[in-house]
């Protein structure tokens, strides 16, 4: 079974940047794994601090069950790592887990953050924490085993929320017109977030312009990705 691999910082990032990836992807009948580095606990859960007397761990909890109807809905799995936000650390088990997520899923492609942040840093450790685990799956003296053949997935930097100051550059736009609603219904489930609500759906809307106008095709609501590496191809048309 095909797979797709995507490695977030915070839940929010893996909905508001990835959704109709996933849901895409996820209604073509691929397996699609979220990973997801941390509960967003600190850094995204305002509405949630709002109540007297709440505990990191309620906040944790409440933040666990929202990302997990979000990934739902998209259709994917998702697996935390607890690795903290503002600050976020990943630990060396942490690295071990996601090779070996890696080397499991031999992903079709793998999504995570632009290299750059200047507002959040959680997000570029993140980038860095799954090219790490990507490349260390490819070591084939990391846990031997002549058997096992592995080729190393294309990487997909999704939308940071400030593109330019984060050194983004699209160069591939993702038609999700037929999974638009499904990403909606995802992005609803973050209550404490509401605020960004319209803010992606005008996102998408302009992506889906940019995507009719580079592709002659006709595209509503579009997701903007940017390629780590170049695609090898045998011809140009
Ligand atoms: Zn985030």
């Amino acid at each position: 079974m095909a797979t797709g691999l995507v490695i977030t910082a915070h839940p929010g990032d893996f909905v508001w940047r990835a959704g109709g990836a996933i849901a895409l992807h996820a209604r073509r009948g691929m397996r699609v794994k979220i990973l997801c580095l941390s509960y967003g606990e600190r850094g995204e859960s305002q509405w949630a601090w709002k109540q007297p007397g709440v505990t990191i761990e309620e906040v944790k909890q409440q933040r666990r069950k929202e990302a997990e109807r979000a990934a739902e809905i998209l259709g994917a799995e998702i697996e935390f790592m607890d690795a903290g936000d503002y600050p976020l650390r990943t630990t060396d088990a942490m690295l071990d887990r996601a090779v070996d997520i890696f080397r499991e899923l031999k992903p079709s492609f793998v999504l995570t953050h632009a290299l750059e942040d200047p507002y959040n840093v959680d997000h570029p450790e993140a980038a860095r924490f799954a090219q790490e685990a990507r490349i260390i799956a490819q070591a084939a003296g990391h846990k031997p085993d002549p058997s096992r053949a592995y080729a190393a997935p294309p990487v997909f930097l999704f939308e940071p929320h400030q593109p330019e100051q984060c050194n983004f550059k699209p160069d591939v736009i993702l038609n999700i017109d037929e999974v638009w609603e499904t990403k909606r219904k995802a992005f609803e489930v973050l209550a404490a977030q509401k605020h960004l609500w319209e803010y992606y759906t005008r996102v998408a809307l302009n992506r889906g312009m940019q995507g009719g106008r580079n592709s002659g095709k006709p595209m509503t609501y579009g997701e903007a990705y940017q390629r780590l590496f170049p695609e090898a191809v045998e011809a140009l048309a």
